[in-house]
């Protein structure tokens, strides 16, 4: 917490604003769309996992329906899919953004049409807050005219060519969960392109009342509105968010230090330029052969000697036991990060102590 949130929350009680319409959820509102920038329209809601589901459900998906999804994810960039009814096709990464991968999502198009089906939606993620191919998928999505659902749950604070992630899709989501950026404890928000689809989000995240003195309804609704409380934390976070976007993007460079021409082993880290993370998450890629055989696990475990939390990559999704049976499109790029990769200590708030018990056991393990 930035301190200023209990401002925010404190006025939500004194103006007796506790249910989820106030002058935080507006305030906040504001506050996202002029940190992204590109006339954004943000509605927010109670999780980014909520917010996917009512992008998916806005672009019209239903019972069987095709929605292509990244499969280097986590779970809750799918799971919206089978909560309308609809079939993930997942999608492999390539080796520069471990992002969606182009040529495997055009496949994936090609075999869906010829099963007499166009996919009705394109998930793309931002993993760990690295922007993906922003050009080539958006040149895919205007070919076949299937819009971008962008997930950059994990991205706030990244840029592609100076523009931020959560402006890129036809509808872009973000989170506030407690892990995030930052975090308004859980939250979620939909970015639009036009506020009539701002109304439209607002609409179905209200229980979709229509226009009536009595209780009418002629489609489905939800009940996803943030919090006017949830809201005021977030107007607290967004007044430090450049500081967090800054202090993992130190952390970052602290790794960078670390594995400079160290062989064997390879920092996630942007690929050009034109992409800015902004290292939510910093991950390496350990190449056993090159590091004595210490796999991935070797690694985790001498962390966890020194109790020092890291974590594998997200396991892909066309190799969960849940997706068992669903399309995937492309090779092993995926699964090699999956197999190889590990997730390295990021908090916005390591100390420098943090850091020095880190160093000690990747120079151990390297040494
Ligand atoms: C966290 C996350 C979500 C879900 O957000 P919640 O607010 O936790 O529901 C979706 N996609 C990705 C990639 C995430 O990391």
């Amino acid at each position: 917490m930035s301190g200023n949130e209990m401002k925010y929350i404190q006025e939500a009680f004194d103006g007796n604003w506790i249910a989820p319409l106030g002058p935080n959820v507006d305030g906040f509102e504001k506050d996202l769309e002029n940190y992204l920038g590109q006339e954004s329209h943000v509605a927010v809601v109670s999780t980014g996992t909520a917010a996917l589901h009512l992008a998916l459900a806005m672009l019209g998906v239903e019972k069987d329906d095709f929605v292509i999804c990244q499969s280097l994810t986590f779970a809750a960039s799918a799971n919206p899919i089978i909560y309308l009814g609809g079939i993930p096709v997942f999608v492999d990464s390539e080796k520069d953004t471990w992002n969606l991968c182009p040529i495997a999502v055009e496949e994936a198009i090609k075999v869906c049409i010829e099963k007499g089906k166009k996919p009705k939606a394109i998930i793309t993620v931002c993993l760990y807050g690295m922007p993906y191919k922003v050009e080539e998928i958006k040149a895919i999505s205007e070919k076949y005219n299937i819009p971008i659902i962008e997930d950059s749950a994990e991205a706030l604070g990244s840029t592609y060519k100076g523009q931020k992630c959560g402006t890129f899709g036809d509808i872009s989501v973000l989170s506030f969960n407690g892990n995030k950026i930052i975090t308004t404890s859980g939250g979620g928000a939909l970015v639009l392109k036009e506020e009539i689809y701002k109304q439209k989000a607002v609409f179905l995240s209200t229980q979709a009342k229509d226009d009536a003195p009595h209780y009418q309804h002629s489609i489905v609704g939800y009940n996803y509105r943030l919090s006017n409380i949830c809201a005021g934390i977030g107007r607290g976070q967004m007044e430090v968010i450049d500081q967090r976007v800054a202090e993992r993007r130190a952390n970052h460079e602290f790794y960078k230090n670390i594995f400079k021409n160290q062989e064997g082993v390879e920092l996630f880290t942007e690929p050009s330029e034109d992409y800015q993370s902004n290292h939510w998450l910093n991950a390496i890629i350990i190449h056993p052969e090159k590091t004595g055989n210490k796999d991935r696990e070797f690694w985790r475990l001498a962390f966890a000697e020194e109790n020092i939390e890291t974590r594998p990559l997200w396991k892909p999704m066309h190799l969960q036991p849940l997706f068992d049976n669903k399309m995937y499109f492309g090779s092993n790029i995926a699964e090699t990060l999956f197999n190889n990769g590990l997730c390295l200590p990021s908090g916005s708030n390591l100390t420098d102590d943090d850091k020095k018990r880190i160093n000690k056991v990747i120079k151990n393990l390297l040494g």
